[in-house]
Order: C-alpha cells, then structure tokens, then sequence
C-alpha cells in the first residue's frame, strides 16, 4: 500500500506524457511564453511503463493518460499496449481534447485503452475556438463520434465553467449530451488558479441549483469509475452529471491521487510544486526496489491539501499542463 502520513491510500497514477498542447485553452496555458520541457527531459515509453509497472506493485489500480495533449506525442497506442501487458492494473483511462481523436479512436480502442475522458467546455464554435486559442469544434465532435463507433463509451465529458465565459452554456451542454444518455457523462469542474488568478469560478452548487431549477436530479450511486465528483441522474433524459468541486468542497482528506510528469518528477499533490524527480533515479541506473522505497518516502511527503478557495486564498502552484490536469 502507498500510503501517507495522513494515512491516505493511493491506488491512482495521473501520467502526463507531453507538456505540449496543440490548443491554449484559456484557464490552462498563457498565449505564449511557455518553457517547453525539451525532449531528452521526457520520459520514453519504455521508461514510463517501468515506473507504472513499479507503482502498480506498490498498489496503484488505475492510470489516467494525460498532458498537455497526449495525443500529440506519437504512437500512443504503443504505451497503451505496454501499461495493458501490467497484470495488477484494473483500468488504463486517457483524457484528451479529442482533437485528433477520429484518427486514432479504434487503434486506442485495440491496444486495451479502457475509458475515455473528453474537455470540451462550449458548443458555440467561435466561443470553442476563442476559449482553446484556435480549436475546431467540428473536430472535436468528430473525435467523441468517433470514440462511440469504437466502442469506447460511456465517454465522459469534462466542462470547466467560468464566470461571464462560458456560464450560459450549462443548459445546453445538459440537453446536447442528453441526445444520448448512455454514451455521455457530463461533469463540470470547477476552475483552479494557477499561479495569477485569470477567470472566475463558478461553484457547483450554483450550478447544480440551475440545473435543478430546470430538471429532476436524482443522486446517482452507481460506479462511474471517478474518485472526486458527486453524481446526479437527470431523471428526465436519464443522463448522468458530475460536479468535480475541489474549491467549494474540497476533496484532499479522500485523495487517492498521484501524478507522474512528463519529465518524470512526481507531484504528489495538485497545488504543490515540491516535485522530486524519478527521471535521474531511473537514468541512474536504479532497481525497481530502489524506485520503490523512493516513490514511498516521496508519497509519504504529501501535503495536508491546498489552500484555494473560491475566491482567495492560495493559488495552485506550477502549470497544468506540465502536470497533467
Ligand atoms: N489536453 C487534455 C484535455 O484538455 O483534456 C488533457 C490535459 S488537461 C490539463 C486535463 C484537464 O484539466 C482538462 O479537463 C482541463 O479542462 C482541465 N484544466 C486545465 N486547467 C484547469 C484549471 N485551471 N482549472 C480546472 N481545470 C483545468
Ligand atoms: Fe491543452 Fe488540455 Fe490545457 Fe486545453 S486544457 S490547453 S487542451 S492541455
């Protein structure tokens, strides 16, 4: 078990395999003037699937591929197959923007991906584009089709809301994705501040409240595979919405999460940037055991929580994309 001091269980592994974007979304990277990892700093795939192999022999069940974009950096159905060759993993999950996702959706699909998770925060194409710094939301749509025609459903949808941004749209990305309620579930999350605070969240009870006003929420208890969001059914079109709610109520006594950067540093918590590196270890010729007892002291150094609030308090440290959402 890799526990804390908090006494803290971690079974998931975020993996972030590129710092790289082909979108900017607002909320997530600056226009320009990013420092990009260079590529002798990324983890090869070889290299990422020994550090999962080690972290599912100290009890992590479930790894998330992520980014930046992860379906910028070539073949990554090949990573996909090699985490599917780890026995102890239940679940090998990929968040993406789905940009270039009707290219590659069924090669995903049979190299054992197993779920799916799609940002898409407006369904109002200049807005999209505007929102993603040049995205194409016909493409996007064509990604999650694509993905359902794979097979790779019940996809779910992530939406960040902002404030004065995108608010007005939680209405209709409710009744977009209830069209087919089996395939989709919607989850809204609630905006984070990195660094300088750029937008404005908007809490979930607000919008689960706008929700209700229009709609019969149900609770939903089923497993959906997600650790942080409460579920409610819409008992009208049947689809199920999440609200992933860290500043308003915040989760970090139940996190079960780590991440593993692109450079092979380990953040054991979202907002903090302590982050020591498995790279150098790995590169310097360490065993698996020696991996082991270093991911189990750094795991043990994991902070209370962060300090966010909705409005105020600490901002997260670092840039999501280098971590990986
Ligand atoms: N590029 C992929 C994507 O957009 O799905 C994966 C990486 S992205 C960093 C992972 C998730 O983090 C996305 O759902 C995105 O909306 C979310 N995200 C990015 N910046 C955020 C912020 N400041 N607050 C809340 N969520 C954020
Ligand atoms: Fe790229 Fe995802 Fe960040 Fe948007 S949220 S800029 S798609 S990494």
């Amino acid at each position: 078990m890799l526990l804390d001091r908090f006494q803290r269980e971690h079974t998931y592994l975020r993996v972030s395999v590129t710092d790289r974007c082909n979108f900017r979304c607002v909320y997530c990277m600056p226009a320009e003037g990013m420092d990009w990892m260079s590529r002798e700093d990324l983890l090869s795939y070889e290299e990422i699937a020994r550090l999962v192999g080690v972290f599912a022999a100290l009890g992590v069940r479930r790894v998330r591929l992520t980014g930046g974009e992860p379906l910028i950096r070539r073949d990554l159905e090949v990573l996909v197959e090699a985490l599917g060759r780890i026995p102890a993993l239940d679940d090998i999950a990929l968040t993406t923007n789905a940009h270039r996702l009707d290219g590659c959706a069924q090669q995903l699909k049979d190299a054992g991906l197993t779920r799916l998770n799609v940002s898409l925060d407006s369904l109002q194409p200049e807005r999209f584009s505007q929102l993603t710094r040049g995205g194409s939301l016909k493409k996007v749509i064509a990604g999650i089709e694509a993905a359902q025609a794979a097979g790779l459903g019940p996809i779910k949808i992530n939406a960040v809301i902002l404030r004065g941004e995108n608010d007005d749209e939680v209405e209709d990305l409710v009744e977009f994705f209830s069209q087919a309620p089996d395939v989709y579930v919607l989850r809204f999350i609630e905006y984070m501040p990195f660094g300088t605070r750029r937008h404005v969240t908007v809490p979930a009870l607000e919008l689960r409240e706008r929700i209700a006003s229009r709609w019969t929420l149900e609770p939903y208890g089923g497993w959906l595979g997600d650790g942080p969001a409460k579920n409610w059914k819409i008992a009208e079109t049947g689809l199920r919405v999440g609200f992933i709610s860290p500043l308003s109520e915040k989760f970090c006594a139940g996190c079960n999460r780590l991440r593993l950067m692109a450079d092979g540093h380990l953040r054991t918590c979202l907002s903090d940037d302590g982050t020591p590196s498995l790279r150098d270890l790995l590169r310097g010729g360490a065993s698996d055991e020696d991996l082991g007892a270093a991911i189990r002291a750094m795991v043990m150094n994991k902070i209370e929580g962060h300090q966010a609030l909705v409005e105020g308090g600490k901002s997260f440290e670092g840039v999501m994309t280098r971590i990986g959402g």
